[in-house]
């Protein structure tokens, strides 16, 4: 249980500092402070990193992955919150599974997508630990988005490509939005995409930087 609450830098207070710290960021969502507030980012690092999960940063998850800066995954968050309903929401590139743990508590239900085995196995493993049973896991390319599921209500992307695969833009539901880093060398554009009546509309947020949106699956 000790491992679960945390202690010390990975302590209630530790978590509340990060959420003071990303008040100050400019993130005003209450749900998505109060979820940030109660998931245990310490619990989806190596042990070893584990003194560092609530700074603010990225942090390596193994497979030349990292698991999102705090600021960038309540950012995303609070922008979908903020915009439509959560019913279905799709996640492409589910990683160490913090992300999906936030989503989880802010949508019915979750469907995450991840092209590492060794990673989608680990997101399993410690979203079933944690109790969180609305999150169904899949390995498999992101890029071409869960059909059986579709239409989403929201779509959050955790990797970079020069333009978000048109799949995704498919199966995104009337009012849907889908958030995603988009373009190629380093720093990207967060973009939110909101399907209407009569098509697309874009809209670039801010410069962010994530590891790229692969082909094929490992
Ligand atoms: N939200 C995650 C971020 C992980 S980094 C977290 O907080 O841990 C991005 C993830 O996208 C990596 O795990 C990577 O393996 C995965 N990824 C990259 N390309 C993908 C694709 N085409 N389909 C599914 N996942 C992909």
């Amino acid at each position: 249980m000790a491992d679960r609450i945390g202690i010390g830098l990975t302590s209630q207070r530790a978590r509340n500092r990060l959420v003071d710290q990303l008040r100050s960021m400019g993130i005003t969502s209450e749900a998505v402070l109060d979820v940030v507030r109660t998931t245990p980012r310490h619990l989806f690092v190596d042990e070893a990193l584990a003194s560092r999960a609530y700074e603010n940063t990225a942090l390596p998850i193994g497979f030349g992955q990292t698991i999102s800066q705090p600021y960038v995954v309540a950012a995303m968050t609070q922008v979908l919150v903020e915009t439509g309903p959560m019913t279905r929401v799709l996640e492409i590139g589910g990683g160490c599974g913090y992300q999906s743990a936030i989503l989880a508590r802010v949508a019915r239900q979750v469907y995450t997508i991840e092209r590492i085995a060794a990673l989608a196995n680990r997101l399993r493993t410690r979203l079933y630990e944690l109790k969180i049973s609305n999150v169904r896991v899949r390995h498999g390319d992101g890029r071409l988005g869960w059909p059986a599921h579709a239409p989403f209500d929201a779509i959050l992307v955790a990797a970079a490509a020069a333009t978000i695969p048109t799949p995704l833009l498919e199966q995104l539901a009337v009012g849907g939005r889908a958030i995603m880093p988009v373009g190629r060398h380093g720093e990207q554009m967060l973009t939110l995409i909101r399907r209407t009546e009569d098509g697309y509309e874009e809209e670039g947020l801010q410069r962010v930087t994530f590891v790229p949106l692969l082909e094929n699956v490992d």
